[in-house]
């Protein structure tokens, strides 16, 4: 099961960026092409995080499709059914995927009132 050993990454990644503050919440950016059921990698988060000072945090996965360029036209669009990793526009098979394969974590809100909203991930120092 390949979202329990995101979901491992991912504590050992806010373990180490929280410093033992208490984590509210957990924001993640996950590409499609990753192949992340966003139901199960929950599940695996909170069997992850159970007994840890992790506990009681909460994924939020924001999902993020697929994009291509097109290295002929130099059109973005999204891949479909029909046409594959085609072009839409003029159905170059020259594109390059420019989003979709991301995992990420974007944001870390530590649960204290002083220092909510990190919106850029970077973290205060932790407090002595
Ligand atoms: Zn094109």
């Amino acid at each position: 099961m390949h979202e329990l050993s995101l979901s491992r990454e991912v504590a050992a990644i806010v373990g180490h960026a929280s410093a033992g503050r208490p984590v509210a919440v957990v924001e993640l950016r996950v590409g499609h092409l990753r192949q992340v059921v966003p139901d199960a990698l929950q599940h695996a988060w909170r069997f992850t995080v159970k007994g840890t000072p992790l506990a009681g945090a909460r994924l939020l996965i924001e999902e993020v499709p697929v994009r291509l360029t097109c290295l002929d036209c130099h059109q973005d669009s999204l891949p479909g059914h029909q046409l594959g990793f085609d072009c839409r526009h003029c159905q170059s098979p020259h594109t390059r995927i420019t989003a979709g394969e991301e995992f990420m974590v974007v944001a870390i809100e530590v649960d204290d009132p002083d220092q909510k909203g990190v919106p850029d991930g970077t973290l205060p120092p932790a407090r002595r």
